[in-house]
């Protein structure tokens, strides 16, 4: 225990997605800083004994599975005791708008994570994003929604984060534009022609951080930088204009905003996401993180900067162009990726039909405005559905 609140009542967190890498890094800090913070909800997906063991150590009153029988199952091995369990869509809204909550940290991956995204704003409580498919899907609405309620939306992606922390004090006139960096993935080197013979392992193998599955892949593509600047569109208001990506191998620069007098504001830092998730967690407070690695910069050696390779890595560009296009069209983009990233997981497709796929969706796609969470998953619906059909006919390796 670090840093004592004085008697002050202790922040209850709710985790959408508790047994990933986000949610157990969160609940890392949330043991560090106990006398901080308290869990009042947890979801997992089929992790039950995972969330067996968080239910010992946090006591939230709420939790949810995926999965029924997991729930029942669960419910049966804690004898009638511990917390109240509930499983599905409805045990994510549970989780989400779960009493006492001040903060919803949502760590799911994929659009699933939208509606109880936004049910936590409707309930009035905070948000500590990490789960960017959402603003990819829904970020207008949801936005619009938070304004509305007076609710805060915290970026917990590394690059957000950078940018909410280098915006503090200064107002948004002044800004010029945002400068996402990016890795590069781990064929940033690799000859544009040798992509179509990526295997999953390669893909996988993730130069700085370490993440789940689908977010790996969605780096080695630079679909995952692409998402990045869509969720930058709306956490930030900025026109997708004012918007740039910067590749960055060392991933130490997190991200800058460039102001209108030409000085760029950087935020640097290990690579370590319990920095973004314990200030989005802790906001407007700063956590005393004296126990992680401190930058060394005497010792990190050189920086380097590149421009991004579109054409080598096409789901960029088609992010650019989803969130150009707008309306329902960056919904389509990213339903169609979270079905080629499957299929490219489960070997039935190569690494360089993933952006095909996405892109065929996009062609087949007229984007239309939408006002309701129906219509986005309407489309969403539709591009799983296309893009399914169109990877069935891929054959890998012929
Ligand atoms: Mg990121």
């Amino acid at each position: 225990m670090q840093q004592a609140m004085g008697g002050a009542e202790r922040k209850g967190v709710a985790i959408l997605g508790s047994t990933g890498s986000v949610g157990t890094t969160a609940l890392q800090l949330i043991r560090d800083f106990g006398d901080r913070f308290s869990v009042t909800a947890l979801a997992a997906g089929r992790r039950v004994a995972e969330l067996r063991d968080q239910i010992e150590e946090f006591a939230p009153a709420t939790v949810s599975l995926a999965d029924a029988d997991d729930a029942r199952e669960l419910a049966a091995a804690l004898g009638g005791k511990g917390p109240r369990i509930v499983s599905g869509a409805e045990g994510l809204l549970a989780v989400a708008t779960a009493p006492g909550t001040a903060v919803c940290l949502s760590a799911l991956v994929g659009a699933v994570g939208l509606g109880p995204t936004l049910a936590s704003i409707e309930a009035g409580i905070d948000v500590a994003l990490a789960n960017k498919e959402v603003m990819v899907v829904g970020g207008e609405l949801l936005r619009s929604r938070a304004t509305k309620k007076g609710v805060q939306v915290l970026p917990v992606d590394s690059e957000h984060n950078a940018i909410f922390q280098a915006l503090q004090g200064r107002r948004p006139e002044y800004v010029r534009r945002l400068v996402l960096t990016a890795s590069g993935g781990p064929f940033r080197e690799r000859p544009a022609s040798s992509l179509a013979t990526v295997t999953r392992e390669e893909a996988l193998d993730h130069p700085t951080w370490d993440m789940g599955d689908k977010i790996t892949i969605d780096s080695a593509t630079l679909m995952n930088k692409g998402f990045e600047v869509i969720e930058a569109r709306w956490f930030f208001d900025r026109d997708p204009s004012e918007i740039d990506v910067v590749v960055h191998p060392q991933s130490i620069v997190h991200s800058m905003v460039e102001y209108r007098d030409g000085s760029i504001i950087a935020v640097m830092a290990v690579p370590d996401m319990s920095i973004p998730i314990a200030y989005a967690l802790a906001y407007p407070d700063l956590l005393d993180l004296g126990h992680l690695p401190r930058l060394d910069l005497a010792s990190t050696g050189s920086f380097s900067f590149f421009r991004p390779d579109v054409e080598k890595f096409p789901c960029l560009r088609l992010a650019y162009d989803a969130l150009r296009a707008g309306g329902t069209m960056p919904a389509v983009a990213n339903a169609a990726n979270e079905i080629a990233v499957g299929r490219f997981l489960a070997a039935e497709i190569g690494f360089t039909d993933i952006p095909r796929l996405v892109e065929a969706a996009m062609n087949a796609h007229e984007p239309s405005v939408y006002e309701t969470v129906e219509e986005l998953l309407a489309a969403d619906g539709w591009a799983r559905n296309y893009t399914a059909s169109r990877a069935g006919a891929i054959h890998p390796g012929l």
